[in-house]
């Protein structure tokens, strides 16, 4: 019976449009890259129809050599760009590697500490509206008030009181280093686990601008379409002595067949990671951020925390307009040609639906090839939409200018 012979123009035409929507715009969302083709060479491969139940040499079907091969391939090649004992490469996302953790290492009801969702932390880590904060116990930590840093006095002493089964660093809307250093310490005073979630910096950490936190944290868990540029899905990282308790969470625990093509991916990206050429486009992210950061705080927004260390900022808009929500911010801007995302700054009076923030990261514009002076221009085009957000005429005039910017450095040409 073969497949139909008529292109599904339906399809296809709409997937056309987010080609040119990715290729005319500016791409701003932190947790967003621009793969390679040959990520997605190996992602839209005929590996998507192998069923791999297992791991390689021990699988539930036959057929499985040259699966076995591509998911070593993969295994090995992160292993050795992280330094890690071992390597699961088959959590389908992120949220799925840390479900993956808390399955192995955990009992229901156990307590973990995470950072706040509202000061940059994760859904997976606790939010009462997720898995993880409906069969554990989860106690949150923040930022201070003075830096806008983890307040790792108050990690310590909250550690110190709950005596948590797990302490989990990372976050997902956070500009400084997170130093794993510190965290081993306190699991070690109290008898936790240390998970390093390093979902959006795994790239800045494989490239050498981040500290490693392969070495402290009993697992690391990370995603591999953030700045580490691969295909969408998650790994697992951890000590020899979990390995077999992960794998097990991952499969039978909790997923079915692992999606083999993203497997391929991964390995792809892993590879691609490893190269010097990398360590030039880590370093450039963070140069690009600063840049970025620089040029918005001349232009009279306040940073959270005054900066950044890795791929993203956070605006405050409260100070630039007080009446500018983040939300109207993002419409705005995206009308413009802008893309990047609402957030919620520490202690945001408006809803995580509103906001008075913006969260802005510079992985996609820097596998494009921009640099400092684009950076500038960038802030330059937010500045003015955001000084007019509804003068039709002005975004229009926003438009066009990103438009001529992106012409010169289109990712995907053809
Ligand atoms: C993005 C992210 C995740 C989840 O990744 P998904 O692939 O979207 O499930 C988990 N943890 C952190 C810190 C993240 O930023």
């Amino acid at each position: 019976m073969p497949w139909p012979t008529d292109r599904d123009t339906e399809l296809f035409d709409v997937i056309d449009r987010e080609v040119e929507r990715q290729n005319t715009g500016i791409q701003l969302i932190a947790s967003e890259n621009f793969t390679s083709p040959a990520v997605m060479e190996a992602t839209g491969s005929v590996l998507t129809n192998k069923y791999s139940e297992g791991y390689p040499g021990k699988r539930y079907y036959g057929g499985n050599e040259f699966v076995d091969e591509a998911e070593d391939l993969a295994r090995t090649r992160v292993c050795a760009l992280f330094g890690a004992d071992h390597a699961n490469v088959q959590p389908h996302s992120g949220a799925n590697a840390n479900l993956g953790v808390f399955l192995a290492l955990l009992e229901q009801g156990d307590k973990v500490m995470g950072l706040s969702l509202d000061h940059g932390g994760h859904l997976t880590h606790g939010s009462p509206v997720n898995i993880s904060g409906r069969f554990y116990d989860f106690i949150s930590y923040q930022v201070t008030e003075r830096d806008e840093r983890i307040d790792m006095d108050q990690v310590r002493d909250l550690a110190r009181e709950h005596r948590p089964k797990m302490i989990i660093a990372g976050a997902t809307a956070y500009p400084r280093t997170i130093d794993p250093a510190p965290f081993r310490e306190i699991c070690d005073e109290v008898g936790a686990y240390f998970l390093f979630d390093a979902a959006h910096i795994a790239g800045l950490i494989a490239g050498g601008a981040h500290p490693n936190p392969v070495p402290y944290a009993d697992v690391v868990t990370f995603t591999t379409h953030k700045t580490l540029r691969g295909p969408r899905g998650g790994c697992i990282l951890s000590k020899a002595e979990h390995a077999a308790a992960i794998d097990k969470a991952i499969f039978p625990g909790l997923q079915g067949g692992p999606l083999e093509h993203a497997v391929a991916g991964k390995a792809v990206a892993f590879r691609e990671a490893s190269q010097p050429e990398f360590k030039a486009y880590a370093a450039q992210i963070v140069a690009n951020a600063r840049a970025l950061a620089a040029a918005l705080g001349e232009q009279g927004f306040r940073l959270v925390s005054g900066g950044t260390d890795n791929h993203l900022l956070l605006i405050d808009l409260q100070g630039f307009d007080a009446e500018l929500t983040g939300k109207d911010a993002q419409i705005a801007l995206d009308l413009a040609g802008i893309t990047l995302n609402k957030n919620t700054v520490p202690n945001d009076p408006r809803s995580p639906f509103v906001t008075s923030g913006l969260r802005i990261g510079t992985p996609s514009v820097t596998t494009q090839g921009m640099q400092e002076p684009e950076m500038a221009q960038i802030a330059e085009f937010i500045t003015r939409v955001l000084r007019n957000p509804s003068d039709e005429a002005s975004l229009a005039a926003v438009r066009s200018d990103v438009a001529t910017l992106c012409s010169k450095f289109t990712p995907y040409p053809g």
